[in-house]
């Protein structure tokens, strides 16, 4: 049992509680009440149905009963308060009224607390997010625990919905307006010292001392010692006052135009309709607040968006909890220390990746300049973090310590995986893994993070072939979070399972997928930027291509993601993938030409674009994921930083470089039409050879990897939108016109004729 819930019992003159969800009242003979959140069989504590309505229950006996001084509200969870609602019941919320009725349900309970005769604190010692921090808001004091794993936040705008439970209301009323509509229109969470600097936290206190510290507090409040706190007074007086008034409606012109900079309102209303909540409620009082704010929560919960983002939400907790193995028995290796073979672009990054994760990493070049440049960009990126608060000084410098640059096999002995990459050669990949052979002894692994070999080629003159695996970081590390991990035909189980244990803990979404060119995600992806440049070369213009995308939600249009991947790799890649499917590879020269030319997009200042600023410092960025997300990244990019901002002015001299016919404007929607189809086709055949397990794997990897609009879901979540009869016409139309390339792969066709879909309707 937790001490600190030993120390509530001991004294305990009656305990209230009910079989089954996880919260129980007890009341201490000195009059001071405990209500303690303890889900059980589960690490977290969650508002569910059943635990609101045993909270209802509670509250009421404790507001009727005349003994109580004070109350404490409390986790039994080690580092953890309450993590929220339930998902699965926000997803199963199905009509507008539904919603509506949900969020006056949980309003009505928080109204009831914030009412309580008697001063209540909570003592929050871990995570406390959404449903979980609008009830601290509505206790009169918050005392947390100073730990670097408190996070207090109200994240349900990356959900797709908004705080319902009064959030929008008592945040803003508690912290002022800037810190709480950041909180609110953001999803950001703060920690233990932030929440007590806006005064979201009226204290910390050591985690072992935590609940002594709220005893006091709840006893000094209810000795008239102390008073709530709030930043902004819901008097009618204070709201009709002209500076007010002013400043709420300066606070709410620049908070939308940070949104639309952020944020497309029609892909992403969430934050938009938070911004009008927060903003009527100001205006209005508390009670017209909570009503806008329920009304405003209702179609938002029930619309297609938030079940889109929910489905992300659900497939990476899933991805999280997948061991990436079928067979329970086979268990992940311990990875004790690591080696990265090739400090380049990737290899530096892995690297840093690593050793952020606690793990020794012996990082291996041939150039001692690569050296440097590897150790200086996992400094940079430990720096940054340390500038942003989420790293400690002394945290960065450990972790830079444990990265051991190094032109020898030197103390390559005690690792347990090599990552390997070196450049894309398969003679150098397998006279790498000789070397590594020579000098670690059996029992590693071998990662590769190819992105074109077949890995059971690159395993294939190993000692022990079971023993190589494929990991395929996406560029940039740091940003990327997905990872590739591919069995080859004689990747172990073991290795499979490793690859994926370790992917997870560099903080990374692993997906499993069969060894094919392209794997997956990038094969998917280049039938895309393939199609898009042979639209190219039959006259359309270059803006006017990835505007369409842009529109359809993609964090940038397919010639200026080649840009960012380097027109030599995209044009590597593509060759590859040509080679491998002959018959239905979209054959376009341009990426050869512009290769020839120099031009090889932002890293050297000038591609299908501009780069007035020159080229890029930080080497090529591969496919990029959305910005902010629910953990799954739910919005578009944030504003980028100079060297990754939106290119400005096309490369006009392309159109004359790779002849293409006049130029012609675009209608957008066939253009969206060509583009998305082959991809979903793409997709199909993945799934129909077995290269990926199950569709969720197919539209996490999607939109992690590629930043494939969050809101649609994914791309076999949008192809069941569009309605796979619909699809497949859509392809038989484009085949017509275009050729075969476009031909309906036979699992598309059946699905169609069956009126069978990706996916279950939620
Ligand atoms: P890079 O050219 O930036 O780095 C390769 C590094 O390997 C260089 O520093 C080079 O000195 C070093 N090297 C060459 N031979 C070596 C040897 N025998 N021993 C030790 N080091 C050696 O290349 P990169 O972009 O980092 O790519 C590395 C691998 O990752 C390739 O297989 C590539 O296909 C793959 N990959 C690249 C990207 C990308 O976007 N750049 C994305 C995913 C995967």
């Amino acid at each position: 049992m937790d001490p600190r819930r030993a120390t509530a019992s001991e004294t305990a003159e009656k305990t209230l509680s009910m079989e089954g969800p996880g919260v129980i009242l007890e009341t201490r003979r000195d009059g001071l009440a405990f209500l303690i959140f303890d889900r059980p069989h589960d690490k977290v504590n969650l508002l569910t149905t059943p635990v609101v309505a045993v909270l209802e229950i509670l509250i009421d006996q404790a507001a009727h009963d005349k003994n109580v001084r004070g109350l404490v509200v409390m986790s039994a969870k080690p580092a953890s308060f309450i993590a929220g609602a339930d998902v699965n019941e926000i997803r199963a919320l199905q009509s507008i009224q539904e919603a509506e009725q949900a969020s006056r349900k949980g309003q009505r309970l928080f109204n009831a607390i914030e009412r309580l005769p008697f001063p209540v604190v909570a003592a929050i010692n871990g995570t406390c997010l959404g449903g979980g921090t609008e009830l601290v808001l509505s206790c009169h004091f918050r005392i947390v625990a100073d730990d670097p794993r408190v996070e207090i936040g109200l994240p349900e705008v990356r959900l797709g919905i908004m705080p319902g439970w009064g959030g929008t209301q008592r945040l803003p009323r508690l912290v002022g307006i800037g810190p709480g509509l950041d909180m609110i229109l953001t999803g950001r969470s703060a920690s233990a010292k932030r929440a007590v600097t806006i005064g979201l936290a009226d204290d910390k206190a050591p985690p072992e001392t935590l609940l002594e510290a709220a005893e006091k507090l709840v006893m000094d409040a209810a000795e008239g010692r102390c008073r709530p706190r709030r930043r902004l007074q819901d008097s009618v007086l204070a709201r009709v006052n002209p500076i007010f008034q002013v400043r709420l409606a300066v606070a709410s012109q620049i908070a939308r135009r940070n949104l639309r900079a952020r944020v497309n309102e029609t892909h992403y209303p969430a934050p938009y309709r938070a911004l009008e909540a927060v903003i009527h409620g100001l205006r209005h009082g508390m009670d017209a607040g909570l009503q806008r704010e329920a009304e405003l929560l209702g179609p938002l919960a029930a619309g297609r968006t938030s079940k889109n983002l929910v489905s992300i939400f659900l497939m990476q907790r899933a991805a999280r909890r997948d061991p990436g193995v079928d067979d329970p028995a086979i268990r992940p290796r311990e990875v004790r220390a690591t080696a990265v073979i090739g400090a380049g672009v990737m290899g530096g990054g892995i690297a840093q990746a690593l050793a952020r994760s606690g793990l020794p990493v012996r990082l291996k070049d041939i150039d001692p300049g690569a050296l440097s440049r590897g150790m200086r960009h996992a400094h940079e990126v430990y720096r940054e973090e340390t500038r942003k608060g989420r790293l400690t000084r002394r945290e960065c410098s450990q972790m830079l310590a444990r990265i051991q640059p190094t032109l020898e096999y030197t103390g390559l002995r005690r690792c347990d995986v090599v990552i390997e990459a070196v450049v894309e050669s398969l003679a150098i990949k397998h006279k790498v893994l000789r070397e590594v052979e020579a000098v670690v002894p059996e029992g590693f692994i071998f990662a590769t993070n190819t992105s074109s070999l077949p890995i059971d080629a690159v395993g294939k003159e190993a000692r022990r072939p079971e023993d190589v695996v494929g990991l395929h970081f996406f560029n940039p590390v740091h940003k990327m979070p997905l990872v590739e991990v591919i069995r080859g035909p004689h990747t172990s189980q073991e290795a499979v399972a490793t690859a994926v244990a370790l992917a997870k803990r560099i903080g990374k979404t692993p997906v499993v997928v069969g060894d094919a060119p392209g794997f997956l995600v990038n094969r998917i992806l280049m039938t895309y930027l393939g199609e898009a440049l042979v639209m190219l070369e039959e006259g359309a213009m270059i803006e006017e291509i990835d505007r369409v995308m842009l529109d359809f939600g993609m964090p940038m249009g397919p010639l200026a993601l080649l840009d960012q991947i380097g027109v030599d790799v995209a044009n590597h890649v593509a060759g590859v993938l040509s080679e491998a499917f002959r018959d239905r590879a979209p054959r376009s020269t341009a990426l050869q030409i512009l290769k020839d030319k120099g031009w090889l997009g932002r890293k050297t200042g000038q591609g299908f674009y501009l780069y007035p600023d020159g080229p890029d410092d930080g080497g090529a960025a591969g496919p990029v994921a959305g910005g902010d997300g629910p953990g799954a990244r739910a919005h578009p990019p944030r504003r980028a930083r100079r060297s990754e901002g939106p290119p400005r002015d096309v490369n006009e001299a392309v159109y004359g470089l790779i002849s293409a016919r006049p130029r012609h404007h675009l209608d957008a929607g066939p253009t969206e039409t060509r583009l998305v189809l082959p991809m979903i086709n793409e997709a199909a055949r993945c799934l129909e050879t077995g290269i990926v397990a199950n569709p969720p794997r197919v539209d996490l990897a999607m939109v992690l990897g590629t930043g494939f609009p969050p809101f649609r879901g994914g791309l076999l979540r949008h192809a069941d939108a569009l309605g796979l009869t619909a699809v497949v016409q859509g392809l038989e139309a484009l085949a017509g016109r275009h050729g075969p390339r476009f031909l309906a792969t036979r699992l598309l066709l059946e699905m169609a004729r069956e009126g069978r879909a990706f996916f279950e309707k939620d």
